[in-house]
């Protein structure tokens, strides 16, 4: 990571708001959610099932519509009506690789057609022959054998598909990916390679994450910065480093305390907080988005901030 002075921004959100449904089964899952990503970087969002996480991915990506806010990507805005040129430009820069390798893959495609299915948009100019070397590298890259384009999503692992659903979005040669909760479905053993993969392509191709996880345990090794998200509102946002040893707000504190200890006698002694948004008294003064600390944000009222600041003093 650049240090702060040079950090170009890729991903501008701000006051993003995402809502399903209308009427009277109007639910909004996003609100009011503002963060930047840096070229580079690996941006972690972390939060509980059902906080909203992948519905930011989803309108990103464009697949959703949004509510409210806008999305800047290279500082042109790419939510709502766009041109055509632009949305071209979008597809091909941003992809998503998803939470379940068993759901994700069609199972009916080839492994050469599921890879290759996003440069039938964007790469058209390319010939059969072209196509072809390109879904033997993407293959390669993830560690992949090239005589695996022939065959089908069900005679492989877990592990193996997460690794075909990442070729399949290497291949067009995005910059940004969002990866929302890659390893989530996978066996633990296995974890662990699909991470150093994804590392290993970051080093090598300057791509920036947006990581999604529903917990800090890999998070914390793995993001340069994390935004922490609550039932749609985003509560927290510092450097990996400062979250974890300066987290001030009661669900980021929770989320934490949930983090299994390699020690067995710590890790029975260790307190499980849990977090009741009840806790708070809004009733006075709103909670706002603060800077607390340099480059520290937390959602919270002024005399929270005065308070949960005192212990890092
Ligand atoms: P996460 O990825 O953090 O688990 P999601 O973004 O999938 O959370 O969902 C956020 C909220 O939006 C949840 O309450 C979920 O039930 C709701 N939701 C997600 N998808 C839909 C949908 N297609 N229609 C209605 N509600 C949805
Ligand atoms: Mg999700």
């Amino acid at each position: 990571m650049p240090e702060n002075k040079e950090k170009e921004v890729l991903l501008d959100v701000k006051n993003l708001e995402v809502t399903y449904g209308s009427g009277k089964k109007k639910y909004r899952a996003v609100n009011n959610a503002s963060f930047q990503i840096y070229k580079g970087e690996t941006f972690g969002l972390v939060g509980e099932s059902g906080s909203g996480k992948t519905t930011i991915g989803r309108a990103i990506m464009r697949i959703l519509p949004t509510s409210g806010g806008e999305i800047l990507y290279k500082g042109e805005k790419i939510n709502g009506r766009i041109s055509r040129e632009l949305d071209k430009k979008v597809v091909k820069e941003i992809q998503m690789i998803f939470q379940d390798p068993q759901a994700s893959l069609n199972e009916r495609a080839k492994v050469s057609y599921i890879v290759s299915e996003g440069l039938l948009n964007v790469r058209k100019d390319l010939t059969k022959a072209q196509r072809e070397e390109k879904i033997r590298q993407a293959l390669l890259d993830v560690g992949l054998l090239p005589e695996f384009a022939s065959r089908f999503p069900h005679e492989f692992s877990g592990g193996q598909r997460q690794r075909i659903g990442i070729a399949r979005a290497l291949i067009v040669e995005p910059e940004f990916i969002i990866a929302d909760e890659p390893i989530s479905a996978l066996d633990m053993s296995i974890r662990a390679q699909v991470l150093n993969l994804l590392r290993q392509l970051q080093k090598d191709r300057g791509i920036t994450y947006l990581f999604i996880a529903h917990d800090l345990s890999v998070m914390r090794y793995i993001s340069d910065r994390i935004a922490v998200i609550h039932q749609g509102n985003i509560v927290e946002l510092a450097q990996a480093d400062e979250l974890v040893t300066h987290a001030m707000h009661p669900y980021t504190r929770a989320l934490l305390s949930a983090i299994p200890m390699p020690d067995p006698i710590r890790e029975r002694e260790k307190k499980l907080l849990t977090y009741d948004p009840s806790m708070h008294d809004y009733t006075a003064e709103r909670p706002q988005w603060r800077e607390v600390r340099p480059e520290h944000y937390v959602l919270c009222s002024e005399s929270e901030a005065a308070a949960w600041s005192k212990g890092y003093e």
